[in-house]
């Protein structure tokens, strides 16, 4: 070896030297652990070492021994399990955290306990001009119909607005209809229905989809320092629960200012690319607003680089579009919100200008259109990696089911919901029929033709947390069912797969799976550890499961009292 090369080889260990001191010491390892770390490979590991709130190694606990030093906290997991932190691949965080400090109707489940839950808040706020509250679940009242009588009985002295659980309807008392001047001779908007009685067609007090805003309109709007702390109190919840990474799933410019607000004042405790909400009614001149924003609201963990559109209504109310009608509805088969062509163009123009579109659809009908636009966009831009999703997919005609490959969409579902839920049972099954309803979540059929799978909670719709979802995905029955049938069990997925959904493959979608998503050297160290080896409990008992420490990028954001 020449002089010049001994000492330049000489010069290359000194500075492997230097930086196994420096760089290569950790501020945190995880040992004795039961580590998934989801790479390629699906291997386990032991150990996990953090430095700088990036993993500088995944593997045998003897190898992290080496990278102790004496300010390194250790943790002993004792066989605990450690997962990537899980992403959200359709949430809307900011109405959740706003939402939690309104009358709570989630989980109530007769009409009389409702009506308690209205009464007991407006009491407890007399000064409020409005009283508000969201969560009721459609199945509580006969035909999914709450009438206004119901609630002025509960709130008489001022206007109130009830908003259903799944966000398509609302519910009104009669001071609340008056201010917003509805009447029997009111026409239903477009896009709406006013729920209104058989005989004497006056308004019940249910208004549905567009409808709704005709109230909604005349509530003062939560101020943007309520806004920015109901998305900080919902973050935090997100991370109890082990969520660090979300697509925001339709951005309105109260909702980008309130995560503005937190990512610049350093505390956005989740990485989030928002889905800009888009309008129906406005054509193509709203892309030029949509390029603005993506432009503005671009920090440090946010990015406005997706784009939202409604492709339809909801299956229980009659308003998701299907191919053949609802069996309850006469000749109705729903509506779709753009006309096929006019879906296909805006589309097209979104993909041509470099936007992930993220497309609500849930009857078969909504879905066949909402992949023929893919496909028109497909074809006049050329495929890019686009990463376009769908979320919802809740009736997928089977032609369709591999065109999600075909076509590189992401099929986004919510895995908690395929199951025979009242919403299913009572509100679903009926109007489709048994042949069609064999189609609803079809999510094993579709992951067969190679497709990729994200999941998502829609939060505040239904629970944010991930881990009862997870069991639903594998047992297709209700999460604290232990027993009894599953439902369409040809459509169950293996944990792996579903854990995949909620990991890596939502960090994809986001296009950042080669920053997080996984547990690999030199990714940042987003991680979760639980109480629990999901491998190794029953299916039905994955539930029980919780989540007692989320990292993100190398910070504790949640520790379980005890842990
Ligand atoms: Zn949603």
């Amino acid at each position: 070896m020449s002089a010049l090369l001994r000492t330049a080889a000489v010069l290359a260990i000194s500075t492997v030297l230097a930086s196994a001191q420096n760089g290569r010491t950790a501020d945190l390892i995880l040992r004795h652990g039961a580590v998934y770390t989801m790479d390629a490979a699906r291997s386990w590991v032991q150990s996990v070492a953090v430095s700088n709130g990036r993993i500088i190694y995944a593997g045998p606990d003897a190898g992290a021994a080496g990278l102790a030093g004496p300010s390194t906290k250790i943790i002993n997991l004792g066989g605990r399990m450690v997962l990537p932190g899980f992403h959200d691949s359709h949430v809307h965080l900011m109405e959740g955290g706003v939402g939690m400090s309104l009358c709570n109707l989630k989980d109530v489940a007769t009409p009389q306990e409702v009506l308690a839950e209205i009464r007991k808040y407006a009491a407890a706020h007399p000064s409020q001009p409005w009283v508000t509250g969201a969560g009721w679940d459609l199945p509580v009242f006969p035909g999914g119909i709450p009438r206004k009588e119901q609630l002025d009985e509960a709130v008489s002295d001022r206007p109130a607005y009830m908003e259903s659980a799944d966000g398509h309807s609302g519910w009104a008392n009669s001071k609340a209809l008056a201010l917003a001047g509805i009447t029997k001779d009111t026409p239903d908007p477009a896009g709406g229905r006013i729920e209104r009685d058989p005989d004497s067609k006056q308004p019940t007090g249910t208004l549905r989809e567009s409808a709704r805003e005709l109230v909604t309109s005349k509530i003062p709007p939560a101020t943007a320092s309520e806004n920015a702390s109901g998305l900080k109190r919902a973050v935090e919840f997100a991370n109890s629960l082990g969520i660090v990474s979300v697509q925001e799933a339709d951005a309105s410019d109260e909702i980008l200012n309130a995560y503005w607000a937190l990512d610049t004042q350093g505390q956005l405790a989740v990485k989030a690319v928002a889905a800009l909400r888009t309008d129906p009614r406005k054509g193509d001149d709203q892309v030029a607003g949509l390029i603005e924003r993506r432009a503005k609201f671009s920090g440090k963990r946010l990015r406005a680089t997706a784009a939202k559109i409604f492709a339809d209504g909801v299956i229980e109310t009659g308003t998701a579009a299907l191919l053949e009608p609802y069996l309850n509805r006469g000749d109705s088969r729903g509506e779709l919100n753009f006309e096929p062509e006019r879906l296909a163009n805006f589309v097209t123009r979104l993909d041509r200008e470099g936007f992930q579109v993220h497309i609500h659809a849930i009857g078969d009908r909504a879905i066949r259109v909402s992949l023929d636009a893919h496909a028109a966009a497909q074809k006049a831009n050329g495929r890019r990696d686009a990463r376009h999703h769908i979320a919802h997919l809740e009736l997928i005609e089977p032609e369709d089911i591999p065109r999600f490959r075909d076509l590189g969409v992401i099929a986004n579902f919510q895995p908690l919901w395929a199951f025979a839920d009242p919403y299913v049972r009572d509100l679903t099954l009926g109007p489709l029929g048994p042949q069609r309803s064999r189609w609803i979540y079809p999510i094993a059929s579709v992951l067969k033709t190679g497709a990729m799978m994200a999941a998502g909670s829609d939060w505040p719709v239904t629970s944010l947390n991930p881990i009862p979802a997870i069991q639903v995905a594998v047992t297709r029955r209700g999460p604290t069912e232990l027993e009894g049938p599953a439902w369409i069990p040809d459509e169950k997925i293996d944990l792996a797969e579903v854990l995949a959904a909620y990991t890596i493959n939502g960090a994809y979608l986001n296009h950042e799976e080669k920053e997080t998503g996984s547990i690999e050297t030199g990714k940042a160290a987003d991680l979760i550890v639980l109480d629990r080896d999901l491998f190794k409990v029953l299916p039905e008992k994955i539930h029980e499961a919780k989540v007692v420490l989320t990292l993100l990028e190398g910070k504790e954001v949640f520790r379980a009292p005890g842990f």
